[in-house]
Formats: structure tokens, sequence, C-alpha cells
């Protein structure tokens, strides 16, 4: 807990008991949750966390903030970004015991091709490799700013400068992504399935004709491999500029970043805000009693790597963004 958090944990307490905040809870904003992998280690937490919101909160799928006139009362939406296969393993049998409904937004063409998502796979092979962690981050950061095919190019020296490569058990239960047949399985009355893009890319780094085809194509192979309707959409990195906004505009009826913030009146539903989920109780508390009175901006640069913290239940080695005093993981 840092000094923060420390100040400010009798308030954060006095959330969590739920004795307190009532009136910020239910105030005219609504909050969509970010999570990303949830290994088994981090299941209790989650646990913890979900069975919270769930006592508190109003938690509704994505798509019903999406309704036209809707009133926000508080209300809740819970997102998984990645299509892990511990989402499946680990945050499915909890959001079915609790009963919440969620969304898992997940990466069409790599499903069923053994493939992590890239930058999953670059920080785990640079470990091998010896660098520091600060060092590991600094390089995938650098490699989310190249032009695709510079992106691609440098994953190909990775990969040669580590030919030994084998994932640890530990490591594929973090990085594996689930596969067709257990994204089928999932309840979908209770999960929702939305597009992360077919292998997540960053957006603003592709030429127009890849840049539809990642966001089209994605929403397509999902509705025909899992016949369900496929209507919202994730930013990969959270990283939108003008043109990949106005291609997710025609394609998906509403869209989510990793900016930090809450659905407001007026709020634009290609670029809804997310409350990133902290790795601690206290934390999360503050996190969903926070004020959200700033409009959204669209993150066109991307993102920017502050500080290493302690947010414990996104992929570990994952982007965290500082705005406004909070932290936020995006993959
Ligand atoms: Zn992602």
């Amino acid at each position: 807990m840092n000094f923060g958090t420390f100040a400010r944990a009798p308030r954060a307490l006095a959330y969590w008991l739920g004795v307190a905040g009532a009136a910020r809870r239910g105030s005219g904003c609504a909050r969509v949750l970010m999570l990303h992998g949830v290994p088994r280690r981090h299941a209790r937490l989650v646990r913890s966390l979900l069975g919270y919101v769930r006592q508190h909160f109003d938690v509704v799928p994505l798509s019903v903030l999406l309704a036209d006139n809707l009133r926000l009362r508080g209300q809740l939406a819970i997102t998984f970004d990645d299509g892990l296969r511990n989402n499946v393993e680990v945050a499915y049998p909890i959001l079915k015991a609790l009963a919440l409904p969620a969304t898992f937004f997940v990466c069409p063409a790599l499903i069923g091709s053994g493939a992590w998502l890239w930058n999953h796979e670059a920080r785990q092979r640079l470990q091998r490799l010896g660098l520091a962690p600060e060092r590991i981050e600094a390089r995938v950061e650098s490699m989310k700013r190249l032009p695709f095919a510079e992106r691609l190019a440098e994953e190909a020296r990775i990969r040669e400068a580590t030919p030994h490569f084998a994932p640890t058990e530990q490591e594929r239960h973090e990085f594996d992504l689930a596969d067709w047949d257990e994204l089928k399985a999932l309840d979908p009355a209770l999960i929702t399935i939305g597009s992360h893009t077919l292998t997540h890319p960053i957006l603003p780094s592709l030429d127009a004709l890849h840049l539809e085809r990642e966001i089209s194509q994605s929403r397509k192979v999902l509705e025909e491999r899992l016949q369900r309707a496929v209507e919202l959409f994730a930013y990969p990195n959270g990283d939108v500029d003008a043109r990949s906004l106005d291609c997710v505009r025609r394609h998906y009826r509403g869209a989510v970043t990793v900016e930090e913030g809450s659905v407001l009146p007026g709020s634009d539903h290609h670029l809804l805000p997310r409350l990133n989920v902290p790795g601690s109780r206290l934390r999360f508390a503050l996190a969903l009693h926070r004020d959200h009175f700033f409009a959204t901006p669209i993150s066109a640069s991307g993102s920017q790597v502050a500080s290493s913290g302690n947010a414990v239940m996104m992929a570990r080695h994952s982007t965290i963004m500082k705005k406004n005093g909070s932290e936020a993981r995006a993959t």
C-alpha cells in the first residue's frame, strides 16, 4: 500500500464495508471495469472484488450502457481483454457462481494457432535474455510505437535471439489463449464476446487496408465461428486515432478504451472509458468511488510508461499508465 492509499485507508475501508459511499455509487454515471488475465493465484482476490461489486452495484452487460435514453445511476459492466484461457478457467466459474454478466474481448486470428499476444511473447523471450524488467518494458513499449512491418522484424529478431524458448507451465497458464471450443461453451446469457481485433496490433500503426481488415474481419470471423452477434470492440493497448475510431464506428455498436474514467451522460459510445481493477480491496473500493468529472480524450499517441506498479490481476508486465493519479494497465 503506498502512502496515498494509506492516508485514505479509513475512507477506503468504509467504502469496502459498504457503510459509506452509497450516494457516490448511485450518482449519474456508470462504470466499466477492465481486467485482463486472472491466473489461479489471484482467484480468491478476484472473487472477493467481484463479490463486492455484486453487493453494491447494479452489474449489467456492457451493451446495456449503449441503450438510448439510459438513465445512468451507478450501473457497472465487467470486461476482460485478450481472450486468455485463464479467463475461461478461473474467471468464468467465479462469474457464474456470482451470476455476473461480463464481456470477453478476444482476437480470433490468434485462437487455435498456439500463438500468444505478440507483446506477451516478446516480454517472456526478453526475460530469457536476462534483461531487467524496466528494460524489457521499455523495449516492448518502443515496439508498440513502430510501424507494423518494423514491429514484425523486431519480433523476428527477438525470436532469433531465443531459439530455445519453451514456455513454462506457469507461463502457459498466464498467457495461453482460450480455444474455439472453450469460447463456444461460455453461456451466452452471461458472457458476451467482443472483438479485440484479429491479431492485437497497435491500430494507429496500420495502413488503411490493414486497419479495416483487423477491425471488420475480426467481427465477421467471431460471428461465423461462434454463431453469436458481436457488436462490441476493445482497442488493443487502448490506442485509437481518428482513422481507427471512424472504422470502429462503422462496424460496431460500442467500444471501450483504457482511459480511466466513468461513463457520463453524453459519453461517446465508441470511446467508453474504463476503470482498471487494482490488486487490493481497498484501492479497488477507492477507485470505484473516485470522481471522474473530466471528459475522456482520445489517446492518439498511445500510452506512456510511468512506473512499475502493483496491480496484480492484469498480464504481469503490461503497460502502466498514470493519469489523474490512478493507474491503468493495458495490453
Ligand atoms: Zn489487449
